[in-house]
C-alpha cells in the first residue's frame, strides 16, 4: 500500500466513505504525498508526454494563434500572458519565443497558474522572468492570452450512477483492509435533471465543479479586458460513462492501486464549460479536435521547414511527433479544443470555418 494509501484507510474507517473527487484531490495534490506535489510526471521519463513535451510545434501553433489574437485587438502594451497548470513550463517557454519575434513587440511577463511548489521550481528554471499565482482570480486586471493544456482534466470529477429513482454516487470505500468502489444512497439531485434526457438506469455521468468558476473567471475577464483563451484537453462534448483513469510508467494503472504515485485524470466535458464561457459574455468557438486546429495554423508548413534541419533519427522522430500531435489514431481526434475570444474581436486563428 502507497503511504497515501495507508492514510485514507484510516481515515474513511474513522469517518466514512469519500467522493471520487476528494480521492482525486488528495491523490493529486496532498501537501505530502500528492501526485504532483511530489513529483515531476511528465516527459519521456515520466509518467506520461503531453503535447507540449512531444514537440516544440505545439507550443509555437497556440503561440501563433496568441500573437494573431493580440494582434487583432490592437496589441494592447499591457496585456496578461498566463498559463493553468503549466507543468514543466514547456509551452510557456515555446509561446514566449513567438511572441519574441515580433518586431518592436513586447515583452509580456508570463504569469503561471500553479498549484504544486514542486512543478513551480522547476517552471522558474523554464520561464525565469514568471510570476506565480493560485488562481486565476489572482491574475492582473489586463486583456488575457491565456492558455491551458491538460489542466481541466486533472481537476477532480464526481461520478453519479442514475438508478431507478434518482442518482447514487460513486465513494471510495473500505473493504477488507483494502481502498474499493461502492455507491451511496440513491437522491433525486435536481442538478442533473438535464442528463435525464440521454441517460437510462445504469448509466453513470460526472460533474467537474471547480473546472465552472475558473472557466467563468477566465471568459469574464477576455469579455472586461479583451484577450483569448486557448484550453486543450482529452475529452468531448456530454461525456458519459467511468472516464477515471490513472497511468503509471506510461501504462494504465488501477484507479485505486497507487494512490499518490500515479496520474489520475478523467475526460473534460466541454459543454459545461461552453455554456460557462458564453453565459460569462465571451465568445467561445466550435470545439474543434487538436489534429484539426492545428492543421489550420499550419502545423504541416512548420514541420516541413524544421525537417530541413535534420536527417536520420532526429528526422524519424520529427515526422512521428507531428504524426503524434494531429493524427486521430494519436492525439488529434481524442484532444479537443475550445477557444475563447471577446465577442468583439475576430474569432480566434485556426478556429475559423
Ligand atoms: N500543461 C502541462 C501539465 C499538465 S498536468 C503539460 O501539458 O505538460 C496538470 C498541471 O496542472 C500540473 O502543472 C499541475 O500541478 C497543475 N494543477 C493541477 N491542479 C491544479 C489546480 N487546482 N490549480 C493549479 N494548478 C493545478
Amino acid at each position: 500500500m502507497t503511504p497515501l494509501a495507508e492514510l485514507l484507510v484510516a481515515r474513511i474507517a474513522a469517518t466514512g466513505p469519500i467522493t471520487v473527487a476528494e480521492y482525486m484531490a488528495d491523490c493529486l495534490l496532498h501537501p505530502e504525498h500528492g501526485y504532483y506535489t511530489t513529483r515531476t510526471p511528465f516527459g519521456q521519463k515520466g509518467d506520461f508526454t503531453t503535447a507540449p513535451e512531444i514537440s516544440q510545434m505545439f507550443g509555437e501553433m497556440l503561440g501563433l494563434a496568441l500573437v494573431q489574437a493580440w494582434m487583432d485587438q490592437g496589441a494592447p502594451a499591457e496585456a496578461c500572458l498566463a498559463e493553468i497548470g503549466p507543468g514543466r513550463g514547456t509551452l510557456m517557454a515555446d509561446i514566449q519565443r513567438v511572441f519574441a519575434q515580433i518586431p518592436g513587440g513586447p515583452r509580456l511577463r508570463p504569469h503561471l497558474v500553479e498549484a504544486s511548489p514542486a512543478l513551480r521550481k522547476i517552471q522558474a528554471k523554464v520561464v525565469p522572468d514568471a510570476h506565480w499565482h493560485d488562481s486565476v482570480s489572482d491574475l492582473p486586471e489586463a486583456p488575457l492570452f491565456l492558455v491551458g493544456n491538460e489542466f481541466f482534466d486533472a481537476l477532480p470529477i464526481r461520478q453519479f450512477q442514475r438508478t431507478e429513482t434518482g442518482w447514487a454516487e460513486r465513494m471510495v470505500g473500505v473493504s477488507e483492509g483494502a481502498l474499493s468502489l461502492g455507491l451511496g444512497p440513491s437522491d433525486p439531485r435536481p442538478e442533473l435533471d438535464a442528463r435525464r434526457e440521454d441517460t437510462e438506469p445504469g448509466d453513470l455521468v460526472e460533474t467537474c465543479a471547480p473546472a465552472l468558476p475558473i472557466m467563468t473567471e477566465i471568459a469574464a475577464r477576455i469579455a472586461r479586458h479583451g484577450g483569448a483563451a486557448i484550453l486543450v484537453d482529452y475529452g468531448g462534448w456530454r461525456s458519459l460513462g467511468d472516464t477515471l483513469q490513472a497511468v503509471r510508467n506510461h501504462a494504465p494503472d488501477p484507479v485505486l492501486a497507487h494512490p499518490g504515485q500515479a496520474d489520475l485524470t478523467a475526460h473534460v466535458d466541454f459543454e459545461p464549460l461552453t455554456l460557462a464561457a458564453s453565459e460569462a459574455g465571451a465568445r467561445p468557438a466550435r470545439l474543434l479536435s487538436q489534429g484539426v486546429f492545428l492543421e489550420q495554423l499550419g502545423i504541416t508548413a512548420r514541420a516541413q521547414a524544421l525537417a530541413k534541419g535534420l536527417s536520420g533519427a532526429a528526422l524519424d522522430s520529427h515526422i512521428a511527433a507531428h504524426r503524434r500531435l494531429t493524427h486521430p489514431d494519436e492525439m488529434g481526434t481524442l484532444f479537443k479544443v475550445l477557444g475563447v475570444s471577446p465577442m468583439d474581436a475576430p474569432p480566434l486563428a485556426g478556429t475559423r470555418p
